[in-house]
Formats: structure tokens, sequence, C-alpha cells
């Protein structure tokens, strides 16, 4: 029988997950299965007791059970430790890890061609998916890194627990209203695109050529997208984002690390195809 994997959350059907990961599977011959799971609110654990039990090797972690997986665990990562928050579980040993900064920061710098050593970053939001990105945005090197929330207090929290993780980088948090200008980088990691609501920063923060990434991807990432382009930056989408952390989890748990450049491709031209 093949080895089990397993996205769970709530919501998960619309995941593209099951299909990058059996992608990666095929390209480097390992012979595993990748689902869905959706779990009851109030079950996480049970859940996730119940996959191991049935001979379950590991699973990722989606909304809303990240901050509850992280708890779970027996060991974490560093990056997982600081983010409190795991997305990759290897069940056999109870390890956690948190894969989406790592792959936030390979789709910048890899795929989009942007280095970040010495860049000035800014992060908007102080939620789950940017407690996920501070660790590895930092421990590339930037010259400055800004956290920016509506809620100042959270960002204030998740930059004191990074704190010891900054090495040379000038790292504060500050309100989206007032965060400074000229960013090389800017990643929208809010729930604001979702939502349709309104661009959460001044244009200000836009440097000359900056590159903006939004976490999000399809319809939803359009909104930010397009205000940045109308302003002169590169826009970019959070489907990299998904890809390099997916590949993470997979190396983590397989010990091959899969090429995603073919994979980011071909899921960009089915979500395309998808839409017209
Ligand atoms: P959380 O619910 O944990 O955090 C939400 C964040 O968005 C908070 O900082 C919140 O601010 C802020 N926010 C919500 N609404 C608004 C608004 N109208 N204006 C300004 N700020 C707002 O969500 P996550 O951090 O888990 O996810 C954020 C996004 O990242 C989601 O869209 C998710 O799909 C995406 N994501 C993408 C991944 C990928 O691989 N591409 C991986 C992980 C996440 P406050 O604290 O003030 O409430």
């Amino acid at each position: 029988m093949s080895d089990r994997y397993a996205l769970v959350g709530n919501p998960v059907a619309h995941s593209k997950s099951p299909w990058i990961h059996a992608e990666f599977a095929r390209a480097s011959s390992q012979d595993l299965d990748y689902g869905l799971l959706e779990s009851p609110l109030d079950g996480f654990a049970a859940t996730v007791q119940r996959f191991r039990a049935a001979g379950g090797k590991g699973l990722n972690v989606t909304l809303p059970f990240k901050q509850e997986a992280f708890r779970l665990c027996r060991t974490v990562s560093e990056r997982a430790r600081r983010a409190q928050a795991v997305n990759t579980l290897v069940l056999e040993t109870g390890f956690g890890d948190n894969t989406d900064g790592i792959g936030l920061v390979r789709d910048i710098e890899r795929n989009a061609g942007v280095p970040l050593a010495g860049a000035r970053v800014l992060l908007i939001g102080a939620g789950g998916a940017a407690a996920g990105a501070l660790g590895p945005l930092l421990a590339a090197a930037p010259a400055l890194l800004v956290v920016a929330n509506r809620t100042v207090a959270k960002a204030q929290a998740l930059v004191e627990r990074h704190r010891g993780a900054a090495g040379g980088v000038e790292l504060s948090a500050r309100a989206p209203g007032d965060c400074g200008s000229g960013f090389d980088v800017v990643v929208n990691a809010t729930a604001s695109s979702l939502q349709g609501a309104e661009i959460p920063v001044d244009s200000r923060v836009l440097g000359p050529g900056a590159l903006a990434l939004d976490m999000m991807y399809g319809p939803a990432a359009q909104g930010f997208i397009g205000w940045a382009q109308a302003r002169g930056a590169r826009g970019r989408d959070g489907l990299g984002m998904l890809v390099e952390q997916a590949a993470e989890a997979f190396a983590l748990w397989r010990g091959v690390t899969p090429d995603t450049a073919p994979v980011l491709a071909a899921l960009r031209e089915r979500l395309s195809a998808a839409s017209r």
C-alpha cells in the first residue's frame, strides 16, 4: 500500500495540495497517496490521531488548525516555535515544522529573482501566515523589516517573539497607516484580499520597481496586484509560495527535494484554463 499523507483543515475542498503532491510524487517516483481530510472544528486532535492510527505518515495543516497543531507536537523546528504555528506534521515522531515562510522566501528569491539580503521589506499582517513568514524572512538578512498590522499589538507581540532571530536586521512593528515608504518588497499577508476589503497601506510603501506579493492567489489576489501594478510595482500572487511550501514538506517527509518550476508552471496553466 502507498504511504498516506493528507491536508487537514476546515474547509479543505478548494485545496490544490493533492494535485501538487501527486505531481511531486510522479516526477520523483515516490509511492504515496495525498488526500484531503476535513476535521470538525472541535475535533482536530482526534482527527489527527485517527489518521495516524490508520497508518498515516504525515499531514499538512491549514486554517484554522495551525496553532492547535503546534500545541499537539512533541518537538518542533525553531521557525515553528517562533511562529507558534505548524503546517507540517511527521506523525511517526510527533515533529512539527512550519514551511510557509521558507516557501515565501524561495518564491521571492528563486522564482521572482528578487534578492532579500540588504532589502527593505514590509510584511503586512500579523496572523498565522505572517507569523510563519517572519522567521525565514529575517534569516534572509534584509536591511529593514517592518511588520504592519491593523491591530498593532499583534504585530508588536510577533516582533518581540522574533527579536532573538533578528541579527543585524532593523526590525519593528507599526500601524499600516504609518509604516514608512520606499520598500523593495511588500508582502500582503492579511485576509483583506479574501474579503475584497480596501488595500491596507498607502501607495508610498512601494519603492521604485518594488515587488508586491499577495499570499492569496486566483481572483482574490487581483485587487492588491492590480493596485501595485498601476503604481509601477511588480505584482505577484501566492501560488509560488504554495508550491514551494509544499516542496519543503515533501522533502521533510520523503528525503527528496522535488523540482518546483514545472509544477508551478503547470498549476498556473491549469488555473488560467479553468478561468477562461
Ligand atoms: P489570520 O486570520 O490568522 O490573520 C488575518 C490577518 O489579516 C490579521 O493580520 C488581520 O488583522 C488581517 N486582516 C483581516 N482583515 C483585514 C482587513 N480588512 N484589513 C486589514 N487587515 C485585515 O489569517 P492567516 O494569516 O492564516 O492568512 C492570511 C492570508 O494568507 C489568507 O488570505 C491565506 O489564504 C493566505 N495564505 C497563503 C498561503 C500560501 O501558501 N500562498 C499560506 C498561508 C496563508 P488583525 O490582526 O487586525 O485582525
